[in-house]
């Protein structure tokens, strides 16, 4: 059997790499849609033959509770809309993924947590690295000290933002700027490599160079973390210009990917030679990963949950009071 997906919000990322990926998938299938534009409704119900009954917007969504096709609703909504959507999804009896990051504030995230606990439904976030193979062996070569113990890691993601009035940009629907949507990769690779928590960060705020189109969000900013272990980190997130990149010095070597965070190819060496591994769709091994482990009736694992993006987003606001104050803040394990 394969499990009914319903896509809420039908931008960028469902259009383009979410909904290809669900023709490839084998534990799951898009069976509705969710969407405030009627025209973009006509357009996927025939692209990929959705009946009308599993055609919702945002007034209607809420019947999807007696929506037997579906059994799990996707939301890939702006930031600031996941935590509405998610506790929504759960009160309607589905379980949920929901897009990075989980939501803009920790408060948030834990409110999502309890629905989905409440309605005994599991909540997976969009994290389709932990699917990837790149990315599992980095974490294999970092947590199992394959070339020692991790010293150093350098982990950074940014691109050059386009369009001025993007909510991106907006405060108050992305909850930040370029750290918020994909600094969480740097934040993400630091850990996964490391296997640790960070236990300190400090952080700064680059100069604006369009502060007319940054007026509400950071342009480019950095910050350190410090692991238990006595490894520390480096990373750079920005919307001014392109960086994609997770490198870590150990002991009796080195690895790395670059690109590290994209759709992929993603691409791998170490101090011994290249990391050859199977390329696949991140979108497709994600949601078909996550729907096994719902088909069996499994807990998911731990670092692709609500506990997870609740852990990525308090460091997120953590980052942020750093680069504000100036100081190292200490960070509870
Ligand atoms: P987008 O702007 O292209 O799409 C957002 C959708 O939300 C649009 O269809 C828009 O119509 C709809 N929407 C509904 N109410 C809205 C409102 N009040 N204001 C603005 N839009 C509204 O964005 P996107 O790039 O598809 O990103 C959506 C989510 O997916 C974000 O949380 C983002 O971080 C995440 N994302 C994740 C990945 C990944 O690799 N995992 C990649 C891209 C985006």
């Amino acid at each position: 059997r394969k499990l009914g997906i319903a896509l809420v919000g039908l931008g960028y990322y469902s259009t383009n790499l979410l909904a290809p990926a669900l023709q490839q998938t084998q534990n799951c299938r898009l069976a509705g849609i969710v969407t405030g534009t009627p025209s973009k409704a006509e357009e996927w119900m025939k692209k990929y033959n959705i009946p009308k009954e599993n055609v919702y917007d945002y007034k209607t969504f809420d019947r999807i509770a007696d929506n037997k096709d579906i059994d799990v609703v996707y939301v890939v909504l702006p930031n600031s809309m996941h935590e509405e959507y998610v506790v929504r999804a759960a009160q309607a009896g589905k379980h949920v993924i929901c897009e990075k990051p989980m939501a803009i504030t920790p408060k948030a995230c834990q409110n999502m947590i309890d629905a989905c606990k409440k309605a005994n439904k599991q909540l997976a976030i969009g994290y389709r690295l932990h699917y990837e193979p790149f990315t599992k062996e980095v974490m294999r070569l970092g947590q199992e000290k394959v070339f020692g113990a991790v010293k150093f890691v350098e982990s950074s993601d940014g691109f050059r933002s386009g369009d001025p009035n993007q909510w991106r940009l907006k405060k108050s629907m992305a909850g930040g700027g370029p750290l918020m949507d994909v600094g969480i990769y740097a934040i993400q690779g630091a850990r996964y490599v490391t296997g640790e928590e960070p236990i300190s960060v400090t952080a700064q705020f680059a100069p604006k160079t369009d502060p007319v189109k940054f007026k509400d969000v950071e342009e480019t900013m950095f910050w350190q973390f410090e692991f238990p272990s006595g490894a520390v980190s480096n990373s750079t997130t920005s919307y001014a210009s392109g960086v994609e990149r997770l490198y870590a010095s150990c002991e009796k070597g080195w690895f790395e990917l670059s690109p590290a965070f994209g759709y992929g190819p993603l691409k791998g060496r170490t101090s011994k030679g290249p990391i050859e591994m199977p390329v696949v769709n991140h979108q497709a091994a994600h949601m078909d990963g996550v729907c096994k482990d719902l088909l069996d009736g499994k807990q998911l694992p731990d670092h692709v949950t609500g506990a997870e993006g609740l852990r990525d987003v308090t460091l997120l606001q953590a980052i942020y009071q750093a680069a504000e104050t100036g100081k190292k803040l200490k960070l509870k394990a």
